[in-house]
């Protein structure tokens, strides 16, 4: 069965309470009650630090660890017992370790070769994926002969080419340099759309996630602090730790009464709707505003860095944490400036106070 029976939005994957405990008495666990659903054609990008979770995650839909307790289903079909290679599901590793001996063709026909097809469609599917890769015409490199950047090529079409139902990739572009890897990054969000593919990636690149990402998990010690789609993460992070892991810092204690916070900096204006008490409090950069200095809350700049598309400055008020404020070069004031601050309501978030 592969991914192209599957129409999308139906359920391909769910994880249900999957724990994974590691020889660590008293340790958490490696994977603590995870809870995931993937429908076809989707790609789901699994974010977090390292240690957080994801290369286990991967393991257990692959069948290569076991689970403790919970359930791994696969069209349904509960996976327990059921070894890698009856899975249907495709693995790329960040060392996508290619074959070294064999040519490109030979990399890219290895899975067509361990379901016995034949000499004829192993090569067409061959030059039909290289073409899809970029990389037509290849068939007899030397593996290698090949950059960086064509090796991963060769390995993700080795990956695609025994038409894996859900194809799983860790640290897929952990390798390359920045430039190679935003590129391609878009080619394989064009590639897996194309395709039809449903694909699940782990990353603790949030650059990468969010290019390729349908729907972004974002994991903390071996659970899901919040999913949602890129947009939705990134203006609504749930938690102080996601705000955190994505850069935001200006977090703080706040207590909530009518349309304003108290709050270290002084009064930050609040959502509509958002409950009287106290509570954690996020101010994107963007929602600290410039004033004249002589309104708004003084502040000293001390760190002013250009970040191509904006500058990021770093505010230290007279009371309270420093704030980071994003502002258009033209804008921006020198180091050592005095200016004022106001917040605005649309970039201010209210944390889940109860995790943290
Ligand atoms: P990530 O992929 O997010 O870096 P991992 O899934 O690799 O995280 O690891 C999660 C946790 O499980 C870490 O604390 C790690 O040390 C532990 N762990 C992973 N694999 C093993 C193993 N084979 N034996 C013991 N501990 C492990």
């Amino acid at each position: 069965m592969t991914a192209q029976d599957l129409t999308a939005g139906q359920e391909l994957l769910r994880l249900g309470g999957v724990t994974v405990r590691f020889d660590n008495p008293g340790g958490r666990p490696a994977l603590d009650a995870v809870d995931l659903d993937v429908v076809a054609h989707e790609i789901v990008c699994v974010l977090g630090p390292s240690g957080s979770g994801k290369s286990t995650l991967l393991r257990v839909v692959a069948g290569l660890q076991q689970a403790h307790a919970g359930r791994v289903l696969l069209e349904g079909r509960d996976q327990a017992g059921v070894p890698t290679h009856r899975r249907g599901v495709g693995m790329m590793f960040q060392d996508h370790q290619l074959f070294p001996q064999r040519d490109v063709a030979g990399n890219v026909a290895f899975g067509l070769r361990m379901r016995r097809a034949s000499r004829a469609d192993q090569e067409r599917t061959v030059a039909e994926l290289l073409e899809l890769v970029g990389l037509p015409g290849a068939q007899r490199r030397a593996v290698a002969s090949l950059s960086g950047g064509e090796q991963q090529r060769v390995a993700l079409a080795r990956a695609l080419a025994p038409r894996p139902r859900l194809l799983m990739l860790d640290e897929p572009l952990g390798q390359l340099d920045r430039g190679l890897r935003e590129r391609l990054v878009v080619e394989l969000r064009r590639l897996f759309q194309e395709l039809g593919t449903t694909v699940l990636a782990v990353t603790h690149d949030q650059g990468e996630a969010f290019a390729l990402a349908d729907r972004v998990v974002v994991m903390q010690d071996g659970r899901i602090a919040q999913t949602g789609t890129p947009l939705e993460v990134w203006q609504r992070p749930a938690t102080a730790f996601v705000a955190r892991f994505l850069g935001f810092d200006n977090v703080v204690d706040a207590t909530v009464q009518g349309e304003a916070a108290a709050t270290p900096w002084g009064k930050v204006p609040v959502p509509d709707g958002t409950p009287d008490g106290p509570c954690r409090l996020l101010v994107r950069p963007a929602g600290v505003r410039l004033t004249p200095a002589e309104e708004g809350l003084p502040c000293t700049v001390t760190a002013r860095t250009f970040r191509g598309t904006h500058v990021a400055l770093l505010l230290q008020p007279a009371g309270g944490p420093a704030l980071e404020a994003a502002c258009a070069l033209r804008d921006a004031p020198e180091s050592g400036e005095r200016v004022g601050v106001a917040f605005a309501a649309e970039d201010v978030v209210i944390l889940d106070a109860s995790a943290e």
